[in-house]
């Protein structure tokens, strides 16, 4: 029987790279979703994706389906359709992701990052927690060592990141407060004084990685690793000396 793998962020760089390798890899059939959040990119990656012909020799098929990992209801109706097509399906790669967006004020770079790299990769996780084959359900989370938590200071941040007793709340909790931390005036200056990264990129992965350790804590039946795809050249990292279509680089240093 195929089996069922949705990609977040599929449209270009790593993601789109994923579903290729997938394709050319499998000794079984899949059906991959290619997922995007702008349909008109996600329909035209498939196209392409489609033309290099890889999927016929397994019997797998590729699809597009919406998904805006920070908007909900986007969320919400891939996880209806999931269910509805399919009741289970076997592997979660959340690949979404986006950088530090270099022109936004301190604050928003915070609020952004957090709103898609952990808040956004958290509310998709959850929706389709219920939907991953018990047996045979795994989570890849495509996080990062940008910010190795080796670096962090803080002794409440490092708890939060490296306790392996550190609930689901208790994260949630701590990177609400960083976000709202990180609104008020003269942050960044404070999270200088005060030890907390201000890199908000790298802190949101660092996040997402602890946010994997709780979930294959909470879900030991479920296979869930993150992983870090090396400093590659995508639009998120134009000065990656990788490139997305073999992330071997094992350069993390300094990498995105
Ligand atoms: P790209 O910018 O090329 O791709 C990012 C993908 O994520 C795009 O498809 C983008 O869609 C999508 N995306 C962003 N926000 C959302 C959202 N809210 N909902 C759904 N999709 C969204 O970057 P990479 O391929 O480099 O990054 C992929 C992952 O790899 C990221 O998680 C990144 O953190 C991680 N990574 C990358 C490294 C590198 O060196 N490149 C190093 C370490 C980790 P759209 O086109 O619409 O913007």
């Amino acid at each position: 029987m195929s089996k069922v793998i949705i990609v977040t962020g599929a449209n270009k760089g790593i993601g789109y790279n994923i579903v290729i390798e997938l394709l050319r890899t499998t000794t079984i059939p899949l059906t991959i979703y290619l997922t995007a959040r702008q349909p008109a990119l996600g329909e035209k990656a498939l196209e392409s994706i489609s033309a290099l012909g890889l999927a016929e020799r397994t019997g797998s098929v590729v699809k597009f389906h919406q998904l805006d990992i920070a908007a909900t209801q986007s969320v919400l109706d891939l996880a209806t359709f999931i269910r509805d097509t399919h009741g289970l399906f076997h592997i979660l790669i959340n690949n979404a992701g986006i950088g530090t967006p270099r022109d936004d004020t301190f604050p928003d770079q915070f609020r952004k990052c957090f709103e898609c790299n952990y808040f956004g990769t958290s509310q998709v996780t959850d929706a389709l927690l219920p939907l991953l084959d018990p047996h045979e359900g795994r989570i890849v989370m495509v996080s990062s060592q940008a910010l190795p938590s080796t670096k962090i200071t803080n002794e409440k941040l490092k708890w939060g990141l490296k306790s392996p007793t550190v609930s689901r709340d208790e994260l949630d909790l701590l990177a609400d407060r960083i976000v709202v931390h990180a609104q008020k005036p003269g942050s960044k200056e404070e999270f200088e004084k005060t030890g907390l990264p201000v890199h908000a990129y790298g802190l949101s992965k660092a996040f997402m990685s602890a946010l994997t350790m709780v979930y294959a804590s909470e879900h030991k039946n479920l296979l869930v690793n993150a992983c870090s795809p090396g400093w590659v050249k995508t639009d998120l990292a134009p000065d990656g000396p990788g490139t997305a279509g073999a992330c071997t680089s094992s350069s993390s240093r300094d990498s995105p």
